[in-house]
């Protein structure tokens, strides 16, 4: 199932571009008080609420998903976790441009280890990228994000896929420069997640899905998650053996060769296959 949160958060079931709103479904969540658990309440009690929406959305008129504001689908993660370096031509580039990173001691992923991004920097494709910075670079990487579903603590890597919920598309923007790559990578907006979340049962082979970013019509990015350095299983092991996931965190899990800048009035238009694809407008703030 694809599932999209828009507008003023309400949730939708898309179906061949068109949505069907099944918002009503959010009556039937368990009611929460202080202290909230950790993680997304809606992700938590996914699983039964897939019922509840196909119901809901069966009940709805078709809207064209153009004509909605898309938000980030996943709305409270406990954390947002990112592989550095996990693509071996990205690695190379990295290594090679100095305009892309001023620091030489780039490292691959087993030796970066993972970093976090900050929960605030979290969006949804209708909201944009505000550009914050006048005369630094900031650049777009696209990377297929994990979404989990369940409490998951030191798992392996032969179980780690069960931990899954759903996928989406990614952009994990970025600061060019010396600074920690928390810093550089959390300003607002600096997470783009969506179009909508995929269901785990649609994609049964997550390592074998082609991705792309274009910029004003160019092609920027284009790979395939086969060539991860650290593959989905992999991710999900290596985070849960430092952190307990919760339902709704987010893995970016690290983007191709071919970063490059964006600016102000630029169109990124992501895709990757079995998911879909979304525009991003950049603007200044
Ligand atoms: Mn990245």
């Amino acid at each position: 199932m694809k599932i999209c949160r828009y507008d003023n958060n309400r949730i939708g079931v898309v179906k061949n571009k068109q949505l069907y709103d099944a918002s009503s479904a959010l009556d039937t969540l368990p009611e929460l008080r202080w202290p909230v658990p950790l993680g997304d309440h809606f992700v938590a009690n996914l699983e039964k609420l897939i019922p509840e929406l196909e119901q809901a959305a069966a009940k709805s008129e078709p809207v064209d998903i153009d004509s909605v504001r898309l938000l980030s689908p996943v709305a409270n993660p406990s954390k947002i976790i990112a592989a550095p370096v996990n693509y071996e031509k990205h690695l190379a580039e990295a290594q090679t441009d100095r305009d892309l990173h001023q620091d030489t001691q780039i490292k691959p992923i087993a030796k970066a280890g993972l970093f976090l991004k900050a929960n605030s920097s979290l969006v949804g494709p209708g909201e944009g990228v505000a550009v914050r910075f006048i005369n630094t670079r900031v650049d777009h990487e696209v990377e297929l994000a994990v979404i989990i579903g369940k409490r998951t603590d030191r798992i392996s890597r032969d179980k780690a896929i069960d931990s899954v919920a759903a996928y989406a598309i990614g952009l994990d923007m970025s600061v060019r420069g010396t600074e920690d790559r928390s810093f550089r990578k959390s300003a607002d907006g600096y997470t783009v997640l969506g179009p909508w979340l995929v269901t785990a049962d649609e994609i049964p082979e997550p390592g074998n899905l082609d991705l792309q970013i274009k910029i004003n019509d160019e092609l920027r990015q284009q790979s395939n998650t086969r060539y991860l350095i650290y593959d989905i299983p992999r991710l999900i092991e290596f985070a849960s053996s430092f952190y307990t996931l919760y339902p709704g965190d987010i893995i970016l899990t690290g983007t191709p060769e071919g970063v490059g800048p964006v600016k102000d009035g630029d169109i990124m238009l992501a895709e990757i296959a079995q998911i879909g694809s979304m525009r991003i407008a950049v603007r200044q703030d």
